[in-house]
């Protein structure tokens, strides 16, 4: 069971904002708020003083608008041959990388007599989506840039699509002392400065992420968009802890043991027999397996509290199910074992997990899949 604490939700977003300064506030709710909950997510969010909700999906974004969600969302990643019309009329903001988006929008506007609105998504350094700012020939002024915003303009102009604001995103938010941090800003600074000199009137100027947020304060401008640190987590575990940057973690997964036994030592444990019991022991059966989203990656490493004790995953994490090794503590099926959670109780945290599987906590709490209930408390659900 995940239970979800939404008055955290809200809590991170009112502590975001305040390091945003003036900036306002685009809570990132993308793959199923970060496996916390679309909706419930948002309208927490939008309680601590979010202005707007960022989505990867179109999907994503009309299920906002099917829940009642009136609030500004965006979403970036509108694929070749998708049908934008829904998103215009409901009145969801798409961002563009090319003008291929632009020319599906203005089609969409004519089509349904509802004006399109545009972020412009500018690649500044991450080479990821978002037309790129650089020449990527010498000699040549032309940009994937200067071409996207000519396109738009020359669209606004026509009535067909409104470019409300240009967006970008960091490599390497989580070092603000990397040089590309520097780089990314000087050359964000320039691409609005060229969508302004063609006309555009640009209402946001966005770029910094949880990590940008939290490190990079001069990376403001008129908005921030952080994901991560709405739910809690620290996006840079080795400079602070959530607790350090007053982020208090939203997930809690726990679970009933299934099964317990005793067994003598010398006894293999799980597929491969990966570890073996060094005395007679009790083995508790936890029925999550990476099925659910328990990364088999922390097969002998995965921390878990029992009564209050910290103990591992013994041997492999299976689909459905893991075995703990408690030694002696007396522990009966139906008890609960906590995986991970704020951790002010003793508790493994999702950073200990991510770093029992060498991994991130983004993809731990992303990866908690229909399974495993999601149960909402405190706010206003
Ligand atoms: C996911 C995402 C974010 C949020 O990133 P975090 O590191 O979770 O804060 C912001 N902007 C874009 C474009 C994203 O894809």
């Amino acid at each position: 069971m995940a239970t979800v604490d939404l008055d955290a939700i809200a809590d991170n977003v009112r502590v975001l904002r305040q390091r945003a300064g003036t900036a306002a506030l685009m809570a990132v709710v993308k793959a199923d708020g970060y496996g916390h909950g679309l909706v419930a997510s948002a309208r927490a969010a939008l309680r601590g003083g979010a202005a707007a909700l960022g989505v990867a999906q179109p999907t994503e974004a009309l299920a906002l608008r099917a829940a009642g969600i009136q609030a500004p969302v965006l979403t970036w990643l509108v694929a070749p041959g998708a049908d934008v019309r829904p998103l215009v009329e409901a009145g969801v903001e798409v961002a563009a990388s090319a003008p291929w988006v632009l020319d599906a929008l203005a089609a969409a506007a004519r089509a349904t007599g509802t004006p399109a609105t545009v972020q412009l998504k500018v690649d500044t350094g991450l080479a990821r989506n978002g037309a790129f700012a650089r020449p990527a020939r010498d000699g040549d002024p032309r940009t994937d840039w200067s071409d996207l915003v000519e396109h738009a303009a020359r669209l606004q102009a026509g009535g067909a699509v409104r470019v409300r604001g240009v967006f970008t995103h960091f490599a390497y938010a989580d070092a603000p002392d990397h040089p590309t941090v520097r780089a990314q800003q000087e050359a964000f600074a320039d691409a609005v400065a060229l969508a302004e000199r063609a006309g555009l009137d640009l209402e946001l100027r966005h770029m910094s992420n949880s990590a940008a947020t939290l490190t990079t304060p001069s990376a403001a401008w008129d908005m921030v968009r952080p994901g991560l640190a709405v739910y809690g987590l620290s996006p840079v575990p080795h400079l602070a802890t959530a607790a350090e940057l007053g982020l208090r973690p939203a997930m809690r997964v726990t679970a009933r043991v299934a099964v317990t036994k005793r067994v003598p030592a010398g006894q293999g444990v799980s597929y491969g027999h990966t570890y073996v019991t060094s005395r007679e022991s009790t083995l508790l059966d936890i029925p999550l397996g990476y099925a659910d989203g328990v990364p088999r990656h922390a097969s002998g490493t995965g921390p878990v509290q029992v009564h209050g004790r910290r103990f591992s995953v013994s041997g492999r994490v299976c689909m459905d199910q893991f075995v703990v090794d408690v030694g002696d503590l007396p522990v009966a099926a139906g008890d609960e074992v906590v995986l991970f959670g704020a951790g002010d109780a003793g508790e493994p945290t999702a950073q200990d997990w991510a770093d029992a599987a060498g991994t991130i906590s983004y993809e731990i709490v992303t990866r908690f899949g229909p399974r495993v209930p999601r149960v909402h408390v405190g706010g206003a659900t």
